[in-house]
């Protein structure tokens, strides 16, 4: 018999929640119902000036009211950074990283002479690689002082080893559909982020790298997420075959959005999912509103 299929919803404790987060934890709670699988909770906290303990636990809280059910112990990022220095070491070793030591400051510098300087999926401009073309003697030098760094990643080195290791094409494989209504075996192209920032100066992991090892560690093999994180799966799928890890199944849903068709932020206090509980909404109100059924 085969496992049973497992899935997560991996909420980072630096605001409180909002409907959207409700969508997304119901969208992934009901399709390990559908499934017969396993749901999982796993915290998201690797930023300690961002992630604060209450909003950790007004999560438990409110995915509590919801009516979610979750399996225990839950996995908080913040206790498993030696799997993320491991996973670090090993693409260090595989020469794909180099060390960053410009400021954001000094990285805008560097493009502020271009009328439109390339941009990222997210709109921030791609960083130019200032460091990649350090000598190495400064490089070395630099390392020496102890000053901090970024890790980042030499993006077209890592993609030419990921072709060496799969063959050729690169893909991931997406269920429900992407912006564009992108579905099936998807052709990736992580270039579109330029070299982005494997291991921070303050914090020696990143969102990616973290969610792909964690990912692999707890043998999720369905990824259900708003698909404002669409265009951030072709780095995770980068770094699985770097680091040959599993390939999970993905499944992009829609992103909630207000009467003024903005997606819902955190910052938005009157939102959150404990406000409207305040107020006197129910979880079935929260679900009427704002998470049509036929879409989870
Ligand atoms: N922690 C991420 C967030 O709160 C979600 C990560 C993921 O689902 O891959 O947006």
């Amino acid at each position: 018999m085969s496992p049973a299929p497992v899935f997560r919803f991996a909420p980072s404790p630096n605001g409180l929640l909002h409907p959207g987060h409700a969508f997304s934890a119901l969208f992934c709670y009901k399709n390990a119902q559908a499934a017969g699988g396993r749901f999982l909770l796993r915290i998201e906290d690797i930023d300690p000036g961002r992630c604060k303990p209450h909003f950790e636990a007004a999560i438990y809280e409110d995915l509590h009211w919801l009516g979610l059910e979750w399996e225990e112990p839950v996995r908080r990022q913040s206790e498993h950074m030696d799997d993320y220095a491991h996973a670090l070491a090993r693409l260090e070793a595989m020469g794909v990283l180099y060390p960053c030591f410009a400021s954001r400051r000094q990285i805008s510098a560097a493009v502020s002479h271009l009328s439109s300087p390339p941009r990222d999926p997210d709109g921030a401009p791609l960083y130019p690689g200032l460091a990649k073309s350090l000598p190495p003697a400064r490089r070395k030098e630099m390392m020496a002082s102890g000053k901090a760094c970024n890790l980042r990643l030499d993006m077209p080195r890592a993609i030419a080893l990921a072709k060496e290791k799969t063959g050729g094409v690169i893909s991931f494989h997406e269920q429900a559909g992407g912006p564009k209504g992108e579905r099936g075996d998807v052709a990736i192209s992580p270039q579109i982020w330029g070299d982005i920032i494997i291991a921070r100066k303050d914090v020696p992991t990143s969102y990616h790298l973290s969610v792909v090892v964690d990912d692999a560690l707890q043998k999720i093999s369905h990824v259900t997420r708003g698909q404002d994180l669409f265009y951030a799966t072709p780095i995770h799928r980068l770094l699985q075959i770097l680091l040959e890890l599993p390939a999970p199944l993905y499944r992009h849903h829609r992103l909630v959005l207000d009467s003024a068709g903005r997606r819902l932020s955190k910052s938005a206090r009157d939102i959150s999912l404990r406000a409207l509980r305040q107020k006197g909404y129910t979880p079935a109100d929260i679900q009427k509103q704002w998470t049509a059924p036929s879409t989870l």
